[in-house]
């Protein structure tokens, strides 16, 4: 009996050189919480490499990936385009984060979508057996679990998904709402971030299909489907560790020379229209305006990571960060001080690690989203128990960082307001909020949240069973 894990895209980058193709294992947050699951070796995952890989090198590739106990889904870039980019990116994500009128129904979008997902269970049956135990990843694969389970109808499956579950009345204006929902109960444990999303799918689940929960608890045909809260770490010691590391200080001495009288304030983002960049520009404004003792007093550091910049709404919002910055930078620098130092690119995870270190504050403000690991990276960083965390109430980590200044990012004042409280906060202070704040982050690590989830995904079973019984 072994775990399939079935995400996206796999843990692996692509090197491609010289018509050869190398594979390097990623590092991400959920590659690294199954570390334990993988060293067992018992364990496979299966997903998208992330190219397109020709026909004729597609034998050559999965015996490559085999190696790193990975198996393939090779997708064409009209799928690509059409299940990924389109289905998940412009109908899901936007929906899923409370944005509908950024959504595009499109039909051929939601053909594919429903192909690929039948090409994600084909390419799986090669790898799996009735007895496995499946955990399916995230909302590109909302229907895998129910065409897994008319294939293998006593199989242990858990689903995990990584954004927000909306309100059922923003949830019912997707056209294929129901085939949704059918897809997902495949599952027999269904795991979301927060018990806000929990409460919002058994409502959703329960008004628009014929089925009733109880408690936590949906029935269907004589199957019962737990969906459980289960809110995602980080690995904290990865963090906690890269800061105290020599190449870390070193970047951080550079970081901070010459800015002994500067606060700094940090964001760091992919490029999304649900982060609330715009706002939490408009926000450093009004403090400038507000409260002028600060000009010259303040930085903030913030780094946009270029991401589906191809889709209109992506490219339209780095234009307005561009303008808004350049407008805000020209209005107040000075010969040796501005007020924004904008990066549109990533960065080296040690470089992260220096910026974290360095920040008085943090400054994270989504209109919406899922977790936000960011937030859980910067009180990781802070091996010295001070600075300060603000942090959107719209965020999942919001409910575990209560001791973070807790904002609502619609409210330009009230983010303004909690900059200038981060500002004056005596250190003492600082250190009860983030040792509380450790404390969490240290103990719901991501190793944590794995073991749970599949913990869970056992006794799930094992109870159904005895249901039969
Ligand atoms: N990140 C990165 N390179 C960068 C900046 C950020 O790899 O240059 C990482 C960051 O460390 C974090 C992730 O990107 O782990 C962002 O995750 P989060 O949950 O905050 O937002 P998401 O992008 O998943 O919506």
């Amino acid at each position: 009996m072994k775990t399939v894990i079935i995400s996206n895209r796999l843990p692996v980058k692509i090197i491609e050189e010289n018509d050869e193709y190398t594979f390097i294992p990623s590092e991400g947050g959920l590659a690294t919480g199954l570390g334990d699951v993988y060293k067992t070796g018992n364990a496979i995952w299966v997903g998208w490499p992330g190219i397109e890989v020709p026909l004729e090198r597609q034998e050559e590739v999965k015996q490559k990936l085999a190696q790193l106990n990975l198996y393939p889904v090779f997708l064409t870039q009209n799928e690509i385009n059409l299940y990924y980019e389109g289905f998940s990116n412009e109908v899901l994500w936007p929906v899923f984060h409370y944005l509908v009128t950024y959504a595009h129904y499109e039909q051929s979008y939601w053909d594919c979508y429903k192909s690929v997902n039948e090409k994600f269970a084909k390419s799986a049956m090669q790898v799996l057996n009735h007895r496995d135990k499946i955990w399916i990843q995230d909302y590109q694969l909302l229907l895998l679990p129910g065409i897994l389970r008319q294939k293998l109808i006593s199989a242990t499956i858990g689903f995990f998904q990584h954004i927000p579950f909306p309100s059922y009345e923003i949830f019912r204006l997707i056209p294929w709402r129901e085939e949704i929902l059918n897809g997902l109960i495949g599952a027999d444990l269904i795991g979301f971030h927060t018990y806000d999303d929990v409460r919002h799918f058994l409502s959703t689940a329960t008004r628009l299909l014929p089925i009733h929960s109880s408690s936590n608890i949906l029935s269907s045909n004589e199957r019962q489907i737990v969906v459980e809260a289960f809110p995602m770490g980080i690995d904290f010691e990865k963090f906690s560790n890269l800061a105290q590391t020599h190449e870390v200080k070193k970047e951080m001495d550079y970081f901070r020379s010459g800015k002994d009288e500067v606060k700094i304030i940090l964001s760091i983002d992919r490029l999304d229209y649900s982060k609330g960049i715009l706002e939490r520009l408009k926000a450093l404004e009004l403090l400038l305006q507000m409260h002028p003792e600060y000009i010259g007093k303040v930085a903030l550091f913030m780094i946009v990571v270029p991401s589906r910049d191809t889709v209109q709404q992506y490219s339209d919002l780095r234009d307005q960060i561009d303008q808004f910055v350049g407008n805000l930078n020209a209005r107040y620098r000075s010969m040796d001080w501005i007020p924004v130092n904008y990066f549109y690119r990533s960065f080296p995870i040690e470089m992260l690690s220096a910026l974290y270190s360095s920040a008085d504050i943090c400054l994270v403000t989504p209109m919406r989203d899922g977790m936000n690991l960011v937030s859980k990276e910067y009180v990781a960083s802070r091996n010295n128990e001070d600075g300060v965390l603000i942090l959107s109430e719209m965020a999942g980590a919001s409910k575990e960082l209560t001791d973070a200044l807790l904002v609502n990012p619609n409210n330009l004042g009230d983010i303004m307001e909690a900059i200038v409280v981060a500002l004056q906060m005596p250190l003492e202070e600082q250190q009860r909020r983030m040792i509380a704040m450790r404390a969490i982050v240290e103990k719901f690590n991501v190793k944590h949240w794995v073991n749970n989830f599949i913990l869970r995904l056992n006794e799930v079973k094992d109870s159904q069973k005895s249901l039969l019984t």
